[in-house]
């Protein structure tokens, strides 16, 4: 088959766009298709417009510490269509800086609905599209409440199209976005309950993580609703009532939000085709990102890997590397990937949890554990803890779990993970010198 070009990339957005420009430094011939705004969830309704919105609420912290520290300040409420307007600005900025991307690494770009109709052929709102290998890279969408008066609630897209702060919300879900959104509202002033059909919030992550984060969630005044979904919802001129699924009545609401969980986008999959997808209609793919059909590649959140920016990233980039850039064996270790939880405090975490390390290992397993207020705190009435844990396993005692939850463990982390990846052991971090005075420092002086 004589074809214009070497990939055809299926969705522009963090794993899409890393792949097609990696390629195309290599010299291929890469067309992208992109039916939104480039850079996909990341860049316009996730990452990065929900960090302006972390930023934000962080700085309602600081101003509600300011006065302990001698600041006099005059009470002043939040604009938030003024932070929504830069926001948005900032974010059309860009999109247009992607653009520009692609084109100076020569990836053509078309904007449309691709649908991979055969191996090495994509449909583009009727225009047809030829390549030996086609990359699957089209993310997922918010997961929809099927319940009676669902479409009164938001999801997260929704979220970031507020015009106004609502004075009363209820957050639904005990994901990432569910936690990162309630503390959000929190700090800029509205009445928040967060609503998790389990007992506690971000089920799998370290006990340690999961009790600070259920006490800094009551500590900044959100209430919690536990045990139960939602059964239906209801609007009058009161607000949106909601009824759980165990009979429960909650107080009404100006706003429904829910974050319970993402739908792959893999619809763009011709069925004719048999590519294997897994019961959420995930794609599956091998170590080589390579679904069961020849050609045909997958990347990011639609092949339900770690949902995250930076691996959707880094496999692409991988997938590139291997393909035109001569490296054979690169391909992405989905191990001890980190991540952070833009909480409040922030929680950053890499590789096994307590729990899952004593599955694997039982007795082999050590623990170092601190928990303490960071001298910040020693000028403010509040006393918030930072916690932090050392995972360690077998004589050596490897480091194969850090987990900390406080100011700074966003930032915290990412060195850490370097040495997790390495293999570092508990030697290595008590020989490592402290930073003083900083809360990162307890890492290294656990005992
Ligand atoms: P996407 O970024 O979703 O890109 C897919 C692109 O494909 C989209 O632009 C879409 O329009 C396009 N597309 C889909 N189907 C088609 C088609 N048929 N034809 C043409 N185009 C198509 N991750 C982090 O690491 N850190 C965070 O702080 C973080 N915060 C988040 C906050 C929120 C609220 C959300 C929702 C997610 C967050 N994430 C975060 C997750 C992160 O956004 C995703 O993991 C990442 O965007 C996945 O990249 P992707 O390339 O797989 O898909
Ligand atoms: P998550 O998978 O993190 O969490 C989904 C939550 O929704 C779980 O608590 C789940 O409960 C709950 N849930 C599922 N169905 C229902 C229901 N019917 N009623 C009530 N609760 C329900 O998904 P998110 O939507 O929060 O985020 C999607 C992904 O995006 C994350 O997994 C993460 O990878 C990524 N992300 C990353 C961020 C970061 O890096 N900081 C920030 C935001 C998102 P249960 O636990 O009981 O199953």
């Amino acid at each position: 088959m004589t074809t214009d070009f070497d990939l055809i990339v299926i969705g522009g957005g963090s794993g899409g766009l890393a792949a097609a420009q990696r390629a195309a430094e290599y010299g291929a011939r890469v067309v992208l298709v992109e039916s939104g705004r480039l850079g996909g969830t990341c860049v316009n309704v996730g990452c990065v417009p929900k960090k302006v919105m972390w930023n934000a609420a962080q700085l309602a912290h600081a101003l509600h510490d300011a006065p302990e520290y001698g600041f006099s300040l005059t009470a002043g409420g939040h604009d938030w269509p003024t932070l929504k307007a830069k926001r948005d600005a900032y974010i059309e900025r860009l999109n247009g800086i992607y653009e520009r991307n692609l084109g100076n690494r020569k990836v053509q770009l078309v904007r449309g609905w691709a649908r991979l109709v055969a191996p090495g052929e994509v449909d583009v709102d009727g225009q047809r599209l030829r390549a030996p290998r086609v990359l699957l890279a089209p993310g997922g969408r918010p997961r929809r409440l099927t319940v009676p008066g669902g479409e009164l609630a938001l999801d997260s897209d929704g979220f970031f199209e507020l015009p106004q702060r609502p004075a009363r919300v209820l957050v639904v879900g005990g994901g990432y976005i569910a936690v990162e959104l309630a503390g959000v509202f929190a700090a800029l002033g509205s009445e928040v309950s967060l609503l998790s059909r389990g007992a506690q919030v971000l089920r799998g992550f370290d006990a340690l993580l999961v009790e600070g984060l259920e006490e800094s969630l009551q500590q900044s005044g959100i209430t919690r609703v536990i045990g139960a979904e939602p059964a239906a919802l209801r609007r009058d001129e009161l607000g949106v009532h909601v009824t759980l699924s165990d009979g429960r009545v909650l107080a009404p609401v100006d706003c429904v939000i829910t974050a319970i969980g993402r739908d792959p986008l893999s619809q763009c999959i011709d069925a004719s085709l048999g590519v294997t997808l897994d019961a959420a209609g995930h794609v599956l793919v091998d170590e080589w990102q390579q679904t069961n059909v020849p050609g045909v590649l997958a990347i990011g959140d639609v092949t339900g890997q770690a949902p995250l920016t930076p691996v959707a990233i880094a496999a692409g980039r991988r997938l590139a590397d291997r393909l035109w850039g001569g490296m054979t064996d690169r391909k992405l270790d989905y191990h001890t990937i980190p991540t952070v939880v833009f909480s409040h405090p922030p929680i950053g975490t890499v590789g096994l949890s307590e729990a899952q390390a004593r599955e694997l290992h039982g007795d082999a397993v050590q623990v170092f554990t601190s928990t303490f207020v960071p001298m910040y705190h020693a000028m403010t009435t509040a006393k918030p803890k930072t916690r932090m844990k050392l995972v360690c396993v077998g004589p050596d005692r490897k480091v194969v779990g850090v987990h900390i939850m406080g100011g700074g463990a966003d930032e915290m982390l990412q060195g850490f993970a370097v040495a997790v990846r390495m293999g570092a052991t508990k030697r290595d971090f008590d020989d490592t010198v402290a930073l003083h005075p900083t809360s990162a420092e307890e890492l290294v002086t656990m005992r």
